[in-house]
């Protein structure tokens, strides 16, 4: 039996030896296909350095580097909800609250949501980080099925008539770790179960942006319910540096919400949020977003071009069509992350898919990313892993 924690001890954080290998890819040599990290090369920098400039400038100057409130600058909401109107889902700039990073959000909607002991439901294999925000709230984690079309509906049903769930988290679109997205007919599916059951649904919505075929579907906070919390980001689409992020969620959660907000930070960076507001307001974001778009879809491509000339036979893959990642399961017993060790020493790095499952780890699959390396870079990249994966063949009796 594990020895119950005193009041005084710190949660129980697992430590990641998959963590540790992956600090080996801060080496020049290494082609990294492991971090979920956008272009540094696209980023605008000059774009940044003259809203920043022009936040710091003029009458609003040292308002820009004072306390403000904890809802977030009024002209970067009233821009965002725009945004997010023109996507599909009506949003004024009292239902967002500015975050630090969309990551903070999930943190916020943790410590508003969830008591001890609290259910919460994901879809499975899943973006790690919100597992671990979850497990550090001393919440229950349980898997929901999901397939190519996303999170299965009738899994889901059967799950929260089993679980009572407090919570569903999901990346609908262009999902971490595997790049898939959920249908039109599912998100009514899943709006409709939360509405059935008072379940709270967490869209974590980061990449809804960088879509590379395909029309746009509407995001589930534009379903027809009021349990949808949808999270977004300027991560992916500016930079993540800048740390700016939101909420959009209904009254009155809202007002938990922005208390959470409170107690955890007072507000974000003043000074950030104002160089955001300027930046959205005189540059041409649309037009950025899609040259990302056609630089990505190279990369993505040339990525997808390679797999079948370097896995053995048997290896699935998806195909995504936006986002940045690449979901491979290796046939039979390969464990992805033994296939790590050999692959830094080819230096050629990628996430096994091991930590992104709740319970039932599926110990051959793997997550590569495409973004970060151009497309020459990528099938050097994707060369060296097959180096190693006929390697793992023949070391198999
Ligand atoms: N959610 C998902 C699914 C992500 O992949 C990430 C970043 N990798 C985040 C949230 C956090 O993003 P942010 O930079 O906005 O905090």
């Amino acid at each position: 039996m594990r020895p119950s924690a005193s009041p005084r001890s710190p949660r129980s954080v697992e430590s990641s030896p998959v963590r540790d290998l992956l600090a080996l890819t801060a080496d020049p040599r290494m082609i990294s296909f492991a971090g979920g990290l956008p272009a540094p090369e696209l980023f605008d920098v000059d774009g940044w350095r003259a809203a920043f400039d022009r936040a710091l400038r003029g009458p609003d100057a040292r308002r820009h580097l004072q306390y403000a409130p904890t809802e977030g600058n009024v002209t970067l909401r009233a821009l965002v909800a725009a945004r997010l109107s023109g996507r599909g889902m009506d949003t004024r700039a009292d239902d967002l609250l500015i975050t630090t990073g969309s990551q903070q959000a999930l943190t916020l909607v943790a410590s508003a949501l969830l008591g001890p002991g609290a259910v919460v439901a994901v879809e499975e294999p899943t973006y790690l980080a919100a597992l671990q925000v979850f497990r550090m709230a001393g919440a229950r984690v349980v898997p929901v099925a999901s397939d190519a079309d996303g999170i299965v509906p009738a899994s889901l049903a059967e799950v929260v008539e089993r679980e009572r769930p407090a919570l569903l988290y999901l990346v609908p679109t262009f999902a971490n770790p595997t790049g898939r997205t959920l249908t039109r007919s599912r998100r009514l599916a899943v709006a409709a179960l939360a509405t059935e059951h008072d379940l709270w649904v967490v869209e974590d919505d980061p990449y809804g942006e960088l879509r590379y075929r395909g029309t746009p579907l509407p995001p589930l906070g534009a379903a027809p319910t009021d349990r949808v919390i949808t999270l977004g980001s300027l991560s992916k689409i500016c930079a993540p540096g800048l740390r700016l992020g939101w909420l959009r969620a209904p009254e009155p959660l809202m007002r938990t919400l922005v208390i959470a907000k409170q107690a955890a930070d007072l507000h974000t960076s003043t000074i950030d949020q104002a160089a955001a507001a300027g930046y959205l307001q005189s540059s041409d974001v649309d037009a950025h977003v899609a040259r990302l778009c056609r630089e990505y879809r190279n990369r993505r491509d040339a990525m997808l071009a390679a797999l079948p000339d370097v896995t053995p036979d048997g290896t699935q893959w998806t195909d995504p069509d936006g986002g940045m990642f690449v979901w491979v399961r290796l046939p039979g017993d390969l464990d992805s992350a033994t296939l790590l060790r050999s692959a830094l020493r080819e230096h050629v790095a990628f996430v096994p898919g091991a930590p992104f499952h709740v319970s039932d780890p599926d110990h051959a699959t793997l997550r590569l990313s495409f973004t970060t390396s151009a497309p020459a870079e990528i099938a050097e990249g994707m060369r060296r892993l097959g180096t190693v994966l006929a390697g793992a063949r023949r070391a198999i009796p």
